[in-house]
């Protein structure tokens, strides 16, 4: 197989065009050609005038070393990689210990199924309800019922990104192409097809719900076994001469588990496990991350800027925008999981905390775009001192928020044109907030330190200049943006295994090594095969 990258081809291009295109590229006729398959399908919209897909095929042809010879000096013409999952090991007949998953996110999901696929008949403790119960208590808070602290848009199976966009795409490295497996694996548990080759795939809330349910039929199916509503609250360690060897974990109601490899998938919101692990000597360290707001636009307006005449095509569906801003403070502004059609969701997991996210269906169908609007942050500057502190700084500012919401779970919000002017707003304008149970108007600057309100203020309308009508003054703003990604990690060395805890494999976005559902996955796959390959050994 020949794979053939770059091709381009204008929006309205009609069936027979991708065929031509290949003959064309490749300067041969038909009877040469023997098939061709789409591999990637992205599309250029820079000129909206002139939309281009860009297409990535795989195509077979008679005699493909002499036209290899011929392109040799072509780079968008090479032999597809070989990109098909190999299981690294296989478990033996009788297991000596059961390896232990902890978390049932993205990167819990996947280190559990590659486990049992390899025969390993994980333990997977989850401390939320299962997927169908969760939804209920999330959807609940957002209706005004009181928030339940283990059940909620952070905890719970499916993990944090179940009630999200389910965008799945980020920029890791992933020489080994598990980043296929991953995809594939949701296409089985029935994602759309088209994740496999469109160049920004996404899901949606729903969707991702009874695709959960689906993966863990398999995982208990291969022997595997989940335990819900079971928190890990702190390890059981042997103290060893150069750190600890795990050999338990204590649980909540009081349980414990015996165990000797334990995959430690917590996500970023998992702050009681953190403080345990940390008291424990386990060695993790304060990482960089970004705070900020929501901001919301209508769609339309996005779509109009981004498509023009092209706008409401549905095979561009609804648009998104990335945007960066370099402030003259030395700060950077950046658009963060942004959510076309969808809406900006309370993502608390903490009492007397307002949190906001970004949520869409699979139709992106709903009236605004929304985005996080945020300022990266780092421990040198902005909170020295302990691997601690940047959840100390998330804590402080969503007590703020929530303060400002009016105590009872409502967002502070503020329009842009306000915000921009230093004046609290009092009436909406024509952009509806989408945030449930709802927003209480005043002034944002109030709940994010200075340097925040400065460099925002800056990069509004500098992302005007590239989205006309990003700094319209009736859009919204919804705060406060914490929970980007962690704010520590939980230090694992080349094994994958905790640099001081023999057996512990810290893993996902709660230890700083996934940035997304893709990537949790991808990462949960790594630790997955890291810990069979050393089963023997434990
Ligand atoms: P998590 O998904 O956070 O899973 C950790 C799990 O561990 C949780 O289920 C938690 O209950 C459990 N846990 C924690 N502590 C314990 C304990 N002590 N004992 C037992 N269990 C424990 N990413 C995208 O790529 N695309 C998106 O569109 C997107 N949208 C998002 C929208 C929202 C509203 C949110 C909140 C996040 C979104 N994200 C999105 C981010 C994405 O969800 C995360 O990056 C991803 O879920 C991280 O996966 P993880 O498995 O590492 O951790």
């Amino acid at each position: 197989m020949l794979r053939l990258t770059d091709i381009k081809l204008p929006l309205d291009h009609d069936e027979h065009a991708l065929e031509q295109a290949v003959l064309s590229k490749l300067n041969i006729d038909k009877g040469r050609l023997i098939s061709f398959d789409l591999f990637k399908r992205g599309y250029d919209a820079r000129n909206n005038k002139d939309i281009q897909f860009i297409y990535t095929l795989d195509v077979e042809v008679r005699d493909q070393a002499a036209l290899l010879a011929q392109f040799s000096d072509d780079q968008s013409v090479r032999v597809t990689p070989d990109m098909r999952y190999q299981f690294v090991a296989q478990a033996p007949s009788e297991l000596s210990h059961r390896p232990v998953v902890v978390g049932l996110g993205p990167c819990g999901l996947f280190a559990a199924l590659i486990l049992a696929q390899m025969g390993f008949k994980p333990i997977v403790l989850e401390r939320g309800k299962a997927v169908r119960e969760r939804t209920k208590d999330t959807f609940g808070f957002w209706r005004k019922q009181p928030l339940n602290p283990e059940s909620n848009v952070q905890f719970g199976e499916g993990g944090a990104g179940t009630f999200s966009d389910g965008k799945l795409y980020s920029q890791v490295k992933d020489r080994k192409h598990y980043g296929r497996k991953v995809l594939h694996e949701f296409v089985a548990a029935g994602a759309p097809e088209e994740i496999m080759y469109v160049s920004k795939p996404h899901i949606g809330t729903f969707k991702l719900v009874s695709m959960v349910e689906k993966m863990r039929e398999q995982i208990l199916s291969l022997g595997g076994e989940i335990r819900f509503s079971t928190r890990v609250e702190k390890l059981d360690l042997d103290r060893q001469n150069d750190g600890y060897q795990i050999k338990g974990l204590h649980l909540s109601g009081g349980g414990y588990l015996a165990c000797r490899q334990v995959i430690l998938a917590l996500g970023h919101s998992a702050r009681d496990t953190f403080a345990a692990l940390y008291e424990q000597g386990v060695y993790m360290e304060a990482k960089p991350f970004s705070i900020g707001f929501r901001i919301e636009h209508e769609q339309s307006m996005i779509d109009r800027c981004r498509f023009g005449d092209n706008a409401g095509n549905p095979i561009l569906g609804a648009a998104d925008y990335k945007l960066v801003h370099h402030c003259k403070n030395g700060r950077s502004v950046y658009s963060f999981c942004m959510c076309p059609g969808g809406t900006v969701v309370a993502a608390a997991s903490e009492p007397g905390r307002v949190v906001t996210n970004g949520m869409s269906q699979y139709s992106r169908h709903e009236r605004n775009a929304n985005s996080a609007i945020v300022v990266g942050i780092t421990p040198e500057q902005d909170y020295p001192g302990h691997p601690l502190a940047g959840i100390e700084l998330q804590r402080r500012l969503e007590e703020l928020a929530f303060h400002a919401g009016g105590e009872n779970y409502h967002a502070p919000a503020q329009l842009i044109g306000d915000f921009l002017a230093g004046k609290p707003s009092t009436e909406l304008g024509e952009v509806k907030p989408s945030y449930t149970p709802g927003v209480t108007l005043t002034d944002l600057s109030k709940v994010v330190p200075d340097y925040v309100t400065q460099a925002i203020r800056e990069a509004i309308p500098a992302f005007e200049r590239q989205i006309k009508g990003f700094a319209k003054a009736d859009g919204l703003l919804t705060g406060v943006e914490t929970r980007t990604s962690s704010p520590v990690c939980i230090k694992r060395g080349e094994d994958y295994q905790s640099v001081n805890v023999r057996g512990l494999y810290p893993a996902g976005e709660g230890a700083g090594y996934a940035g997304g559902i893709w990537s949790a996955g991808i990462d949960g796959i790594r630790v997955a095969e890291a810990l069979a390959l050393a089963f023997g050994e434990s």
